[in-house]
């Protein structure tokens, strides 16, 4: 059912205030501002929490300046700081309905989505990087005559972790996780709009025995701190995830510092179907791929590429199918589709729809807000686009589906490489040879064929073109966080 009316909401469990955490203590802010926290599915507030200012940016990263120059976390082994990493994965199943409430009332996530996935996914990195500490060894290198070179792999230092609004336990954990194997410590800028989960992880964290000072956050404006932070003398890298716009702004202040950054920033993925799909499967897949965390996903699949003998078939399947996609109470864990995450991120889904229309796009299902309070939106399919239609050339990031027909597999390509981002794609096709042809094609950080969204703390993913720099999970992932240093021994007494 697709409500045309947004829905009663269960009463929420109450969410404390939060205070900034720096040094192992919880502070407030030095001109003592509060900002509130919104609950999407209801528009009204949950909690506030600390405005930081960037006299608490500095704290927070003098904190960790201290904490990392003082060795009582570099100077553990990898292997004693992942014993801590798999504490931390424990306290986080034993806290997951605490975490879970707080991604989910403070993001407008359902419940059941906040626990196995967004919860499930933060706790599964941790116990993942927990295991690779031997990635840290370095290596001995065979050099001529009477020397001996060692490689060592070393943190980098003090770590600047931001943070975005869509996924903030599973796109934290991403950096926090690798970062602490490594041997760094961390200042965090979570969303302004979504900080609660980071909170309760710097609890976590805490409890699991990580040293005072190691992880540091900061909650307020990213606009007011960001520049402040990135620029900040004692900072050694930057970790950002966030939209193309501002993570362009971020590397190229980082730049002029010569500090390295990884960018993991907005997507626009293409999901190409072939008429010869497993058409059950390639439906679930497309569904999933729009509606997944209601469109608000770096590698959601906005964009349905249909081969033309497909194409009438395949929309009369998505009319009728997703109204039928359960949208509404939060709470009920039955619940797949709830509000978008902020009265921006409304409004401007709603804008793009209206200029997609307007610009030729026929709606097949769906195409407006949902009245009453939060901030629901229909899920929406829009057919017969042209290419440069401005819900193709945009990254809607809401739950709004775009679907163009093409006739042959160099079109397909075509098609799908056409935009500026190149985050994530999707292939249906029964045809395996055609599955590996085209993956090799596609200008994607990753791909999945026959599927959406499966991922696993194992694989890396990233972007390419204005989807940004380096990868995150796997060991390519940890790879961020430490450098190599050269030592070379001249044998000769
Ligand atoms: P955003 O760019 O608005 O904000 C991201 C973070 O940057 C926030 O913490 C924000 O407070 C902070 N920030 C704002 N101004 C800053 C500044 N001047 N300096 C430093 N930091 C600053 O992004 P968002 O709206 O929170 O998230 C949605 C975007 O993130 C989408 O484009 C989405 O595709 C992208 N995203 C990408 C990935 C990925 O892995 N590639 C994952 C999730 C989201």
């Amino acid at each position: 059912m697709s409500p045309t009316s947004s829905p009663q909401q269960t009463a929420a469990t109450a969410i404390a205030p939060g205070r900034l955490f720096i040094s192992g203590a919880w502070h407030d802010s030095t001109d003592g501002a509060r900002m509130d926290v919104i609950s999407p599915a209801t528009g009204s507030k949950i909690t506030d929490v600390a405005k930081a200012t960037t006299t608490d940016v500095d704290a927070a990263v003098a904190a960790a300046r201290e904490a990392f120059d003082g060795g009582q976390w570099s100077g553990l082994s990898p292997r004693e700081r992942g014993r801590i990493l798999l504490k931390v994965h424990d306290l986080m199943r034993e806290r997951v309905e605490d975490l879970a409430q707080a991604e989910s009332q403070n993001v407008g996530k359902p419940i059941m989505l906040a626990r196995v996935v967004d919860v499930n996914n933060a706790a599964e990195t941790f116990e993942y990087y927990a295991t690779l500490g031997e990635q840290l060894d370095g290596a001995v290198r065979q050099t001529p005559g009477n020397t001996h070179a060692v490689v060592r792999r070393e943190p980098v230092g003090v770590v600047a972790a931001i943070t975005p609004f869509n996924f903030p336990l599973i796109l934290s954990s991403s950096k926090i996780a690798p970062a602490l194997l490594a041997g760094n410590t961390i200042v965090h800028k979570p969303a302004s709009d979504t900080p609660l989960s980071a909170l309760l992880m710097a609890e976590i964290l805490r409890d699991a025995g990580v040293p005072d000072g190691v992880y540091n956050v900061i909650t307020g404006a990213g606009s007011e701190l960001g520049d402040h932070l990135v620029t900040h003398p004692d900072v050694n890298k930057i970790a950002f995830t966030g939209s193309t716009d501002i993570g362009a702004h971020v590397a190229e202040l980082a730049s002029r510092h010569l500090r390295p950054v990884t960018a993991e920033l907005g997507g626009n993925a293409a999901n190409i179907v072939f008429a010869d799909a497993n058409l059950d499967q390639a439906v679930g897949a497309i569904i999933q791929a729009f509606v997944f965390n209601t469109g608000q996903f770096c590698m959601a699949g906005p964009r349905l590429l249909v081969e033309r003998p497909l194409y009438d078939q395949l929309l009369a399947i998505l009319q009728e199918a997703v109204p039928g996609v359960p949208m509404g109470d939060i709470t009920d864990p039955d619940t797949v589709i709830g509000p978008l995450a902020s009265r921006d991120q409304l409004a401007k889904v709603s804008q793009l729809v209206t200029e997609s229309v307007a610009a030729g796009g026929r709606v097949i299902t769906g195409g407006a807000a949902v009245e009453g309070e939060g901030f629901y939106y229909q899920p929406t399919v829009i057919a017969d686009v042209a290419n440069d239609n401005p819900a193709v050339v945009n990254e809607v990031f809401g739950p709004v589906l775009t679907v163009q027909a093409f006739d042959t597999e160099d079109e397909a390509v075509a098609l799908a490489n056409s935009v500026p981002q190149g985050l994530a794609a999707g292939i249906q096709t029964s045809n395996l040879a055609r599955a590996h042809r085209v993956s090799a094609r596609l200008e994607a950080g990753i791909v999945w064929v026959n599927g959406w969204a499966l991922m696993d703390p194992a694989v890396p993913f990233g972007g390419v073109k204005v989807s940004g720099w380096g990868r995150e999970n796997g060991p390519e992932g940890l790879a961020n966080y430490y450098r190599s240093k050269s030592v070379v021994f001249n044998l000769q007494e």
